[in-house]
């Protein structure tokens, strides 16, 4: 079980941000409307301990538990969401599997470079028309001797471009039967393997999101994670927690538009007195604050749940549907509390308006996320 002080949590919080202040803050506009992945920024989050957040010292993490990663995925979606996403995709997806399902070898091998920053990883599960039933993929892993042959092309993979390394989910067993599903490392460079289209978003723009395209990529065996067939198992696990990061990617971003909200309906002035006068805009304030503390108490629930090592997949979804859906609502909220300046780039809540949507769809939709809580919670009678 970890825990880690109050005082630890905190230090980690203003690292965290004091970093989105200095360095991600002054640029977000410029890399949103120019879709840059701002590839060196993660290697300077690297050097403060912030792309191996769960990963023991060991193996060169910075060996904290999910409350500081919470805190850390928060404080930089405040300020934006696409990097948000990107840290969270990197250390709940990517490293978190290798580190979770990974040999000694290969987590001496992966692990301190991804936890540096020096490599920045990618995670594939998703194909174009397998998504929310990611375990029907066509991409396949056939063994060819001591060698896995990888065919296939995965779709809407953050970091499917510049990724260094990444994860990667193939069939190894038949179409629709259980256990057909296996996980390999694969890395850039390796013959075969190749990036295809980069998508262009409505939101999280400086999030690279891109397809990795397999076209007779030979991988050793040396690279498969954890046995042949567990593949979508290890998935389903590593989602767990990565849904624990998206729910705090969703909790930063409403914390974002609320802050730039609430101040600005105490400075905006109509009919000669400030608009937080009004009763119609102080109660979508007083909605926000609550809503947002609730979307922060079921993440809380949910990160002691992994820190003590429990299972999570309930807590996990829950937390996420809620923040998720919170954020888009907070989103909206701060926009028309802005009015028009709302729908200008000038001011900042057109921006957590349009990241905020991507919580409701990546590592699982909403409605997914009701089927999982909605049968865990039938399990329980
Ligand atoms: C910016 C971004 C980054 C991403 N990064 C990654 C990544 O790094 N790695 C990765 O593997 N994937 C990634 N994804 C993919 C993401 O996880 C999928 O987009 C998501 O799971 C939804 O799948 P889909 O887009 O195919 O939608 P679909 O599955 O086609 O769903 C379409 C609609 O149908 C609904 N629906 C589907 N099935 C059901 C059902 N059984 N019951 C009720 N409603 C249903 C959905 O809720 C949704 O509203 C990313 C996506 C985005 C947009």
């Amino acid at each position: 079980m970890y825990t880690a002080t109050e005082e630890i949590t905190q230090q980690v919080k203003e690292t965290a941000r004091n970093f989105a202040a200095q360095y991600i803050k002054p640029h977000v506009m410029e890399w949103d409307e120019t879709q840059v992945f701002p590839v060196s920024t993660f290697h300077e989050m690297g050097k403060l301990g912030l792309m191996g957040v769960l990963v023991p010292e060991a193996y060169g993490g910075s060996g904290l538990g999910y409350v500081e990663y919470k805190v850390i995925i928060e404080e930089i979606s405040r300020v934006c969401g696409s990097i948000g996403l990107s840290v969270a995709a990197h250390n709940s997806l990517c490293t978190n599997h290798i580190l979770a399902f990974g040999n000694e070898e290969q987590k001496n091998k992966y692990l301190p470079k991804l936890s540096s920053g020096e490599w920045v990883g990618a995670w594939g599960l998703t194909e174009a028309n397998t998504g929310s039933d990611a375990g029907n993929m066509k991409c396949t892993a056939v063994k060819t001797g001591d060698d896995w042959a990888l065919n296939g092309t995965k779709s809407w993979i953050t970091h499917g471009k510049s990724g260094n390394v990444a994860v990667v989910i193939a069939r190894t067993g038949e179409a629709r039967a259980r256990n057909n599903a296996t996980a390999f490392v694969v890395e850039r460079g390796t013959a075969g393997f190749s990036a295809g289209k980069k998508e262009n978003k409505l939101g999280m723009r400086a999030s690279e999101t891109a397809e990795m395209i397999f076209d007779n990529c030979i991988i050793p065996d040396a690279n498969r994670l954890g046995e042949v067939g567990e593949g979508f198992k290890q998935s389903m696990y590593v989602l767990d927690g990565g849904r624990i990061s998206i729910a705090c990617l969703g909790l930063g971003i409403a914390k974002g538009a609320f802050e730039a909200a609430a101040k600005y309906s105490k400075e905006r002035h109509q009919f000669d007195q400030p608009i937080s006068n009004f009763q119609a805009i102080s109660f979508k304030i007083a909605d926000m604050a609550t809503e947002i503390d609730a979307a922060e108490l079921l993440i809380l629930r949910a990160c002691e749940l992994k820190n003590r090592n429990e299972k999570v997949t309930r807590a996990a979804a829950m937390a996420k549907y809620y923040a998720s859906e919170v954020a888009v609502k907070v989103a909206n909220e701060a926009v028309q509390i802005f009015g028009g300046n709302g729908y200008t780039k000038e001011f900042p809540v057109e921006k957590f308006y349009r990241d905020s949507k991507l919580c409701t769809i990546g590592e699982g939709t909403s409605e997914i996320q009701k089927i999982v809580i909605a049968r865990e919670t039938l399990n329980m009678f």
